[in-house]
């Protein structure tokens, strides 16, 4: 087996920590070193035949579930399947009531709060209320020292690197910062901070020692 890096022996202490510091404020949280340990933890929370759906999130994809869930277990409520921008709606309005949605964090501060922000508000929606169970996937790089670090990282990294994934125009998309903006388009109309999780458990939250989304 390879030495670790400094980079890796960090990341394991780090993880340990912040997910230590998410279970002070009951949320369910694990951190593991590798993708494949992560995706497997994931599966085994969520129980054959159930509905399972998901937020727009690299992360989900990155390290590997999005394609493991593809294996017919599951009953997939996926807006990507609808023909039409109605059906599309209707099919996110579904997700609200799936019994696992899936996502992750823009930015987690290491006392152990969840920091958001969403466009639409879908996603975030999800994570509120509704689902029986959240799954946030995230690497430690969306890992912030503050609470207000984390708020920064959301909006200042974020959500300027998501924007590529878009086709707006906000100004973030034109100068690759934060403007604070009040477009239309705004991928912040939503921010949201996660300080306890309420039922206890509701979200669970795995942790990688790798770099996963933006
Ligand atoms: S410029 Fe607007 S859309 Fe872009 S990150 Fe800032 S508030 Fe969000």
């Amino acid at each position: 087996m390879m030495e670790k890096t400094a980079e890796q022996i960090r990341y394991d202490k780090l993880g340990e920590t912040v997910a230590k510091a998410l279970r002070k404020r009951f949320f369910d949280a694990w951190y593991f070193d590798n993708k494949e340990a992560a995706v497997a933890q994931a599966l085994s929370l969520i129980p054959e035949g159930t509905s399972v759906s998901w937020g727009g999130s690299m992360s989900i994809v990155e390290v590997g579930l999005k394609d493991k869930i593809q294996n017919g277990k599951y009953k997939l409520i996926d807006r990507d399947t609808a023909k039409t921008p109605e059906e599309r709606i209707e099919i996110m309005r579904q997700a609200l009531l799936a019994d696992t949605f899936l996502m992750s964090a823009n930015a987690i501060s290491e006392d152990g709060q969840l920091f958001n922000v969403d466009g639409n508000g879908n996603r975030l929606a999800a994570l509120l209320y509704g689902p029986k169970q959240v799954i946030v996937i995230a690497g430690v790089n969306k890992i912030a020292h503050t609470a207000a670090d984390a708020l920064e990282r959301a909006r200042t990294i974020a959500a300027p690197t998501n924007i590529s994934r878009f086709d707006v125009a906000t100004p973030c998309k034109i100068t690759g910062t934060c403007s604070d903006c009040t477009t239309a388009e705004s991928q912040c109309a939503q921010i949201v901070q996660t300080r306890i999780c309420r039922p206890a458990g509701r979200i669970k939250v795995i942790l990688v020692g790798t770099k996963l989304g933006y």
